[in-house]
């Protein structure tokens, strides 16, 4: 059996958080679909400036990234032991986003994971290729060597994120994400092979989310556009519930 529960990672980006997640803090929470659940981890990732509300409204929060250094001279940046201090639980490292627009590297991106795991925050991985690296049939040697030099001993999460799949509303097919997520496990130390989540991450939304989650080796999604919309996001929830015993049964 395996301990791989789901985990669906709401990315709300540069956005405020959607009404309805902040509602019913102290009421019916199973009206919430962003509150936590009982068979699979969701966790909402905010703004930094929207943390401080949803961990009041009751919801399980991450940031959105983090610098490795405690303290210093790094204007506009927020470290892993203040969010710590702040409340996340996780927080996400090298999302594709941040790659492009704020040239983190893949060494950058291993700092800030192994800062998160020092903070016991718990770090989700993005790594993924681009359009251009997969026409070149480059998608493989990429993650290869985005993963090299990762904390992978850790108790760790891995987004797949091909970058072209993400905001487009192109998704990777269904065969195409399980194979990537089968190559990536197998390149994971053994013993944390069976244990360690890998999500799927690019235009996931309610209508792919059952075919995706369905492939053995994805543990959930990284969701950005679909996590906005409290009722796709509702969907994509219940569908992670539905099939979670059977994720959990057949490993
Ligand atoms: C993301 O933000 O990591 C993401 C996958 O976005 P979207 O679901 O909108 O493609």
């Amino acid at each position: 059996m395996s301990s791989r529960k789901f985990l669906l990672a709401a990315n709300w980006k540069m956005n405020p958080p959607p009404a309805a997640a902040l509602e019913n803090a102290h009421g019916d929470r199973s009206k919430n679909p962003y509150h936590p659940h009982a068979d699979i981890d969701v966790v909402v990732f905010p703004t930094f400036l929207d943390l401080q509300r949803c961990i009041d409204a009751g919801l399980i929060v991450g940031a959105q990234c983090g610098h490795p250094e405690a303290t210093g001279a790094h204007t506009g940046d927020v470290s892993m032991a203040m969010l710590k201090t702040a409340g996340c639980r996780y927080v996400l490292c090298g999302h594709s986003e941040r790659r492009k627009d704020h040239h983190e590297t893949d060494a950058d991106v291993a700092a800030q994971a192994i800062a998160a795991l020092e903070q016991k925050i718990h770090p989700i991985i993005c790594i993924g290729e681009t359009l251009e690296e997969r026409e070149k049939g480059q998608a493989q040697i990429i993650v290869k060597r985005q993963l090299k030099g990762l904390p992978l001993e850790s108790d760790v999460t891995i987004a797949y994120e091909p970058v072209w799949a993400i905001g487009t509303g192109k998704t990777a097919t269904p065969a195409q994400a399980q194979e990537m997520h089968a190559f990536i496990r197998s390149h994971l130390p053994e013993d944390r092979r069976e244990s360690t989540r890998i999500l799927y991450g690019g235009s996931m939304k309610a209508e792919n989310a059952e075919a995706l989650l369905k492939q053995k080796d994805i543990d959930g999604g990284l969701i950005g556009g679909a996590s906005l919309k409290p009722e796709e996001f509702g969907k994509i929830v219940e569908v992670a519930e539905r099939l979670s015993a059977f994720h959990l049964l057949h490993p």
